[in-house]
């Protein structure tokens, strides 16, 4: 049922109400393309209607525009529509004031960012739906804006819609934002690889109807056999890993064969590998171990009729659709299991779930990664014990850089963390455009705008209420009337991290890359001699840098490196 055909059926109900609230209140307003801007809000509620969303996220998504961009309020919204729908619209808002403008470092923290202010995934479900429009809509805006919300998407939002199993939606955008990205590349991809796509597509047609016949044969129930084109910009990375020679990519067009049972899909597996052998290692079952992100189905890459090599693909129905719909899927089976309401209901077990799952999306890398479901389990595992967003919140700036604070932490707190001086010549502080008093307790996703005046001094009784270290010195190095350099005699000047690894050839190399990347300088590397027949070595590293954020970063890096068993560091 689309939208409309769901307000004539309940025409009093919440959707009905948000529609013509939201019509009403960007009534006049047109978009870049001419259109009226009330159409966009209305399809991205359409494909959040598409993924069976709720109602209550189903209109948040009708109004997510409404206050930001029309006279309406947030307290109208709340009036209107209660505190659910509410703090959906409330949580979209926030996230639109992030700009992300590529530098490497703050991808991660706008990761956070985004998980922690959307403490309800269904913020994250509209915002993606939002992002999803907004890419098809993209031809309409001027180039230079075209780019930055097509790098967002590609590293921020593609991802993140990866990460929550969402993979056909991944997909998409990242095809979406790659004509934009790379419009050379693209050109040239499509010159080369339509012939190559229908050749293949034609190759599996000719064979389907043997597949079909050797399934009837053994009495296995067929729901349904598909051909899977390879994603444009997916294609283009496995290329890249394969001195561009489209002929040695297998997948180009993967066969997908869809059954009732489990046990079905492993019977498929084996006639099938009875019938055309397989590749040796590269038979993967992610059903018995799924990828982390949920994936489920068995692939193999056979040698077929005429010597061809193919991909098959063999899943469930159930396994198909959530890998379609990710963990929107899930919710959506426990909503019909239980036949109640998906939010209030939830167990406490998938609520640990999505937690856990929060946490993780805050530390994996932005690559596409279909390949190694193994690194990624193992990162997986790693970063379930890090308990992450407990104690940290994010505050962004006017220019929607994002600024990681500790919980409790203040706009002075704020100001010494973008700049000392900033810091100092502080007088007063906006949030979410609101003067408030410079011991106001900032919350994630405020927006925050320092006031500041020359030849200002800190005053002491901040030290009453700022929370991170590095403002407290700063307030206390200002006090006493020396500028911070003056006092860097007896402050610590650098950082010794002692890093316990697993003997293996490059393991330094990896250990100097990774620090070399975060650009912080290493001043000594060490490695003692370990007693003779040792399996372990430890490595004394002093590093330039006394920035305690760079190194937390730092160190979670290095842990990452395969072979590091364990990491710690002090500043000297
Ligand atoms: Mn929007």
């Amino acid at each position: 049922m689309t939208i409309k055909e769901s307000i004539k059926t309940n025409p009093t109900g919440l959707i009905a109400r948000a529609f013509r609230f939201a019509e009403n209140a960007h009534k006049g307003q047109k978009r870049k393309s001419g259109e009226n801007y009330f159409e966009h809000p209305l399809a991205a509620a359409e494909i959040l209607n598409r993924w069976r969303m709720d109602e209550a996220t189903i209109a948040a998504a009708l109004l997510h525009d409404t206050v930001e961009d029309t006279p309406a309020t947030l307290e109208q919204v709340r009036k209107e529509f209660g505190d659910d729908v509410a703090f959906l619209v409330d949580g979209v808002t926030k996230l639109g004031h992030i700009k992300y403008r590529g530098t490497q470092e703050k991808i991660e923290n706008l990761r956070k960012l985004i998980f922690s202010i959307s403490q309800d995934l269904r913020v994250v479900f509209i915002k993606l739906a939002d992002r999803l429009h907004n890419m098809n809509t993209l031809k309409a805006l001027p180039p230079q804006k075209q780019k930055r919300i097509a790098m967002e998407t590609d590293e921020i939002y593609a991802p993140i819609a990866y990460r929550l199993g969402m993979q056909n939606l991944a997909g998409e955008l990242y095809d979406l934002a790659f004509p934009y990205l790379h419009p050379d590349k693209d050109k040239w991809l499509h010159t080369i690889a339509v012939e190559h796509f229908e050749a293949r597509r034609k190759y599996l047609e000719k064979i389907e109807p043997e597949v079909r016949k050797m399934l009837k044969e053994h009495d296995i129930r067929l729901v349904s056999i598909d051909f899977r084109a390879k994603r444009y910009s997916s294609l283009y990375q496995k290329l890249l890993r394969h001195d561009m020679d489209i002929e040695k990519i297998y997948d180009l067009v993967a066969m997908r064969i869809i059954v009732k049972t489990i046990p079905e899909c492993y019977a498929v597996l084996g006639l099938i590998h009875e019938k055309w052998p397989p590749l040796p290692g590269r038979i993967k079952d992610y059903i018995a171990m799924p990828k982390p992100n949920g994936y489920r189905s068995l692939h193999t890459t056979i040698i077929g009729p005429d010597e061809k090599i193919l991909e098959v693909q063999i899943r469930t129905e159930e396994m198909h659709e959530e890998n379609e719909y990710g963990i929107a899927a899930h919710w959506l089976y426990q909503q019909a299991r239980s036949g109640e309401k998906m939010r209030s209901k939830k167990t406490a077990e998938d609520i640990r779930w999505i937690e856990q799952l929060k946490n993780w999306l805050a530390y994996i890398p932005s690559q596409q990664n279909e390949e190694q479901g193994g690194a990624d389990s193992e990162e997986f595992l790693q970063s379930m014990k890090i308990d992450f967003f407990k104690d940290r919140i994010f505050a962004i700036t006017p220019r929607g850089d994002v600024i990681d604070l500790p919980k409790g932490a203040t706009p002075i707190d704020f100001a010494y963390q973008i700049h000392t001086d900033i810091g100092n010549s502080c007088v007063g502080a906006k949030v979410n455009n609101q003067l408030v008093p410079l011991s106001h307790e900032l919350r994630s996703g405020d927006l925050v705008e320092i006031l500041t005046q020359k030849n200002k001094k800190p005053s002491e009784d901040w030290l009453k209420f700022v929370k991170t270290a590095i403002a407290r010195d700063r307030v206390r190095t200002a006090l006493r009337g020396k500028n911070s350099f003056a006092t860097s005699v007896s402050a610590p000047s650098k950082t010794e991290l002692r890093i316990t690894t697993e003997n293996r050839l490059g393991i330094i190399k990896d250990i100097s890359s990774v620090i070399s990347r975060s650009h912080v300088n290493i001043l000594s590397f060490h490695t003692p001699n370990s007693p003779g027949g040792s399996h372990f070595s430890l490595h004394k590293i002093e590093c330039a840098t006394t920035d305690k954020q760079k190194i937390e970063k730092l160190v979670f890096k290095v842990k990452q490196i395969k072979g590091v068993r364990e990491i710690s560091y002090k500043l000297e």
